[in-house]
């Protein structure tokens, strides 16, 4: 592969983190991106011992395998953590997601914490309730890019 591909799949790789709100495609838990933090901010940010960090680190994934014939296409490529992109193996994309996604509770900020308060309260699949969701999962998308200085493109 040559580097000019490498740039790209590193930039979809950075796209696909920023898009997912710095969450593993299939995990969803917490990553970093080391083209835009250093080692010591993530283990901070993520509370995290050097050897955790390690797993938590976000690679590119592609969704149909290299060995299947999948493409570097940006469609084809998703951000997942060290973790699943090591252990996913020859399993499909929705049975790994399935088998390895974890909800986790929300960041603290205040704003979003605000919104989810106002969610409980609320029929869970009227319009304002489901515009809100969107709204925090904006929030904490942007929150998250600023944190790192990245650009955000949703
Ligand atoms: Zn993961």
């Amino acid at each position: 592969m040559g580097a000019k591909q490498r740039e790209r799949i590193v930039r979809y790789r950075q796209l696909s983190f920023i898009r997912q709100g710095g969450r593993c495609y299939y995990c969803n838990r917490r990553m970093w991106e080391r083209s835009a933090e250093h080692r010591l901010d993530a283990m901070r940010r993520l509370g995290l011992t050097r050897t955790e960090l390690k797993f938590r680190l976000c690679t590119a994934e592609h969704l149909q395998r290299k060995a299947d014939q999948g493409t570097n296409a940006r469609k084809n490529i998703v951000a997942a953590c060290f973790d699943c992109n090591q252990s996913r193996g020859e399993t499909c994309p929705t049975v790994h997601k399935a088998n390895r996604y974890l909800p986790e509770p929300v960041q603290d900020d205040p704003e979003i914490k605000q919104i989810f308060t106002r969610l409980k309260n609320m029929g869970p699949r009227t319009a304002p309730a489901i515009e809100l969701y969107a709204k925090a999962k904006f929030l904490r998308t942007a929150q998250l890019a600023r944190e790192l200085g990245m650009e955000v493109a949703l």
